[in-house]
Parts: structure tokens; sequence; C-alpha cells
């Protein structure tokens, strides 16, 4: 059985907190122990981390590029071996990880790409006076990721962040560690210098707490639940950590009477099932114009009961397990409260219990329709494989229905017509909206939220002002002596 140490340092040692064990959801079959951090064990990984920092921050930029360039060369020879670590660990389809591994790869590449691009400003002031200003990186960042990609997630952030200069500390979610680990292998095969990059892994509640509560950390950036992302902005507060945050959604999805329909029948599918529902920007309210609600529903049901469920270390699978049994049963329950409040189940609202996947934690990809706003499954972020349902008449109702979330993070319109796309667009409070295809997450585009969805931009060149502070350095060139008081 494989065991994962810590990374602190440059050197993978045992953490002082115990162990813990890796599942696969497929089966709920231990893949993996990995040894879990004490306190002490975060207070090493924040020296490391400091005195990494300054080895980072003064490494010349060409040979910054060079050493990410050689962990974006190692990522690619790796993508395989780490794509199935993901699905084991993940649930998520082979061919999902891969293509998200090398997205993660391609957010890399794409900061490696801004590094020497990072400017400062000449802003004209006051006369006898000359001003520039610098982007200088923040320090020790924190980087906190969840389980639903792990690895995607931690190169979202570890890549502006070192492109930046800064040093991390990696702490992965308890239920999905390695990848983090097997990327901090690399990060040292490529020459990273010791204690630029750490990884730590533990409980939220523990060692996530006192990692963002600690003194030698200066940025937090998190992607999480609104919930965490509440507590870490409060502990964050007692040392004024810059924090960016990456919280929950309830993604809006409109199909308009125009739309293509089987397309828009596609997209919603995939826009709420892949990763099992168990992404942030999942499109899980689904509002459909009346005179098209029926026969959308129809075709919509139809093609979701052909979508291929199983282990997903197959390559035809297209929708593998939930993370966990606990977290199955989470799903579940929220569906259930959802039933009793009014809502109609058209499909699914059951675990999986074929003989073949009865053992891992699997659901059936479930569609209820609702009458009324005032259901759980309209408000809660459920977080798995549910999507509810209604009919609209207009423009303007579809809209209030769409901004009726304390959420803000995605959207998606279904329309030929571009006034009315642009119209829509504009009126909905969230961070990305897309026309006619649900894909959100592309390197260089902004990613964040609205409202309780979080703040700051991650994927675009956004990311280099949540990873840099802003210096401002003013001259005095004027020959008259500075002597303001005559003195
Ligand atoms: P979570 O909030 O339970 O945990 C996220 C991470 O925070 C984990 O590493 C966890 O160990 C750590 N953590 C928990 N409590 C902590 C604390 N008090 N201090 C410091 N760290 C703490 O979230 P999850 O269940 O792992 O992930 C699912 C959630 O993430 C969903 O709400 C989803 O919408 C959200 N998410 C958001 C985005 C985005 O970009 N907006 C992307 C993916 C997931």
């Amino acid at each position: 059985m494989n065991e994962y140490k810590i990374f602190i340092n440059g050197n993978f040692i045992e953490g002082n907190g115990g162990m813990g064990e890796v599942i696969n959801p497929h089966d709920n079959k231990v893949i993996a122990k990995y040894y879990i951090a004490s306190k002490e064990d975060v207070d090493l990984a924040v020296k490391s981390a400091r005195q990494g920092f300054e080895k980072w921050r003064n490494t010349p930029i060409n040979k910054r590029i060079r050493i990410l360039q050689n962990l974006s060369k190692l990522l690619q020879e790796n993508v395989d071996k780490i794509a199935e670590i993901e699905s084991l660990n993940v649930g998520k389809p082979i061919n999902a990880s891969k293509g998200e591994i090398l997205a993660g790869i391609n957010v890399l590449d794409f900061y490696i790409g801004a590094i020497n691009k990072i400017m400062g400003e000449t802003i004209p002031t006051l006369p006898g006076l000359f001003n520039y200003t610098i982007r200088e990186p923040i320090g020790v960042c924190a980087l906190i990721v969840p389980w639903n990609y792990p690895f995607m997630l931690t190169m979202w952030k570890i890549s502006p962040a070192l492109a930046c200069g800064n040093s991390v500390i990696i702490k992965p979610a308890s239920w999905t560690p390695l990848t983090a680990i097997e990327l901090a292998k690399l990060c040292k095969e490529a020459g990273i210098p010791d204690g630029v990059v750490n990884v730590i892994t533990g409980p939220g509640n523990t060692i996530g707490s006192y990692l963002v509560s600690h003194e030698g950390v200066d940025k937090i950036s998190f992607t999480g639940e609104t919930k965490t992302g509440s507590e870490i902005m409060k502990l964050a507060s007692n040392t004024v950590k810059r924090i960016s945050l990456e919280l929950g959604g309830k993604s809006a999805n409109i199909v308009f009477e125009d739309a293509d329909i089987d397309e828009a029948v596609n997209g919603s599918i995939w826009g709420i099932f892949y990763n099992s529902g168990q992404s942030c920007e999942a499109r899980s309210r689904l509002f459909v114009q009346k005179n098209i609600y029926d026969k959308f529903l129809s075709a919509f049901l139809e093609k979701t009961k052909k979508i291929k469920i199983g282990n997903p270390i197959l390559k035809e699978t297209q929708m593998g397990p939930i993370i966990t049994r606990t977290h199955l049963n989470n799903v579940h329950s929220i569906v259930e409260r959802g039933i009793e409040e009014g809502a109609k189940v058209v499909y699914g609202a059951k675990k999986i219990e074929t003989e073949d996947l009865k053992d891992g934690n699997y659901y059936l990809p479930t569609i209820l329709e609702l009458e009324s706003t005032n259901n759980t499954c309209f408000k809660e972020e459920i977080f798995g494989p549910v999507v509810v349902i209604m009919p609209f008449e207009t423009e303007e109702e579809v809209i209030e229905l769409a901004n009726d979330s304390k959420y803000g993070l995605a959207g998606t319109i279904w329309t030929r017509d571009v006034k009315r796309a642009i119209r829509v667009s504009s009126s909905i409070r969230a961070g990305s909206i897309t026309v006619n295809h649900p894909l959100t997450a592309i390197p260089g585009l902004p990613f964040g939220g609205y409202k309780q969805s979080g703040f700051g931009r991650e994927l675009s060149l956004d990311a280099i002002d949540l990873f840099t502070e802003k210096k401002s350095v003013i001259y005095k060139y004027d020959e008259n002596p500075f002597n303001p008081w005559n003195l």
C-alpha cells in the first residue's frame, strides 16, 4: 500500500498528526495511506516557506521561467499517471481526469508566459516628483483546495502564486490529498528551490484553521464551501491577511424558445452532470421557456437516461460515483427534503444498487420538477447530480428567477437572439455567463464569484493582482531643496 508523506523544505517527511486513509469511491476500498501534519509540522512548513520565499523572490525571472517550464514538461510526461490517481481517488471518469490534468498544465503555461510581463506603471504626479510602481510578491501563500478538482484547482493557485515570486503551502482536502503530493515530487525534480513549495495534509477544522491563522502566512487563496470561506475570513482577520475566496454556487441555465434544442439539451446535461454534479459552477437550476418546456424535458430525460455510469477507470464511463458515502447520503437527504417540500421526481432520486456498483457511492442523475422556488433543492448547493427544472414565460421573469440565489458564480443562456443574449447576460449577477455552451473554466478568462460565491478572479491575468502587492516609488528630481517648514 502506497504511503504518502507531507512535503516540507524539499523533504518528504512523516507528519506527526497520525495517518489517514484514501478511499476509492468506486468500491470504498483503501487505495493509499497518508501522514497527517501536526500543528508543529505546520510551524515547520511556515518556517520553510518563509525561507523559500526569500530564495524564490530573488531568483532571476528568466531562471524562474526555466524552472517552471521544467515543471510543465514533467507534468506533461506524467499526465497518465496523475490522471489515474485522480480517477481512483475522486471517482472521475479517466477521460475527464486526463482533460483536467492537461487543463491544469495549460494554466501553468499561461502564467509562465505572464512572468516577464508583470509590469509597473509611471503615473503623472506633482511637479518635481517622478513616480513608478512595481509589483512584488506577497510572501507565503496558503493554498487551500477542495476535493472536487484536486489537481486542477491546485494548479489554478500554485501557478500564479509561483509566477509572481511567492512561496506556497498547499493544503489539499483530506479526502483527496494524493495529486498535490505527486505534484510536490515533480516540483522538486523540476528544480524549484527547497521551501518554495510545501504540502501539508490534515483536517480543515484543525490544521487548516491553524494554517490560516498563522502569523507567518501572508495570503490565503481558498476554494471551498461558502460556510468555510466565511470562517476563514474571520480567522484571517486577526493578522489582516490578504484573501481570495472561490466559493459555492447554484448557477442558472436558461433555455429560450428560439434555442437549438438539441444542443441545449446536450449542453445542459453536461452542465449539471459533469463530475457527478460536484462542480461549483454546475448549472443546477434549469429554466425552460413554457412553449418548448414539454419537448425539452422529454429530450432531456431521454438523453439523461443514456449517460454511461460506471467504474471511472473504464474509458467509456461518462459519470462516476460521488466522492464519499457520507456525501452520497447528504445528497440523498437533501433530495428527500426537496421531495417532501413538493418537488416532483422526473428521474433518479435514488442510489444505484446494481451488483457491479453497489459497493460504490453511485447516485442516479436526478431531475426534479419544481412549481415553487420555496424548496431546499432550489436554494441549497447540493453538490451532486441533481438538477431542478422550472418553466418560465417572460425574459423579466427568468432574470428574477436566475438572480433569486445567494450565490453568483456562473450562468448559461441558450438562444439564437444576440440582443436577448446580451440583455440577459448583463442582468444576471454572476461572475461568468456562457451563451450556447456551458464551458467557463478556460485559462486566460477570469473565473470567480459575485455575492456569496466569493471574491477575486482566478485563471486570468487578474490573479496577478491576487498574488502581488503594488509598491509606489516616488522620486524627487526638483532642484529646489525640500524644506517645507523653512527650518
Ligand atoms: P470545504 O469548504 O469543506 O473544504 C475546502 C478546503 O478547506 C479543504 O481542504 C478543507 O480541509 C479546508 N478547510 C475546511 N475548514 C477549514 C478551516 N476552518 N480553515 C481552513 N481550511 C479549512 O469544501 P469541499 O467540500 O472540499 O468542496 C466543495 C465546495 O467547494 C463546494 O461548496 C463548491 O462549490 C466549492 N468549490 C468552489 C469553486 C469555485 O471556484 N468557486 C471550485 C470548486 C469547489
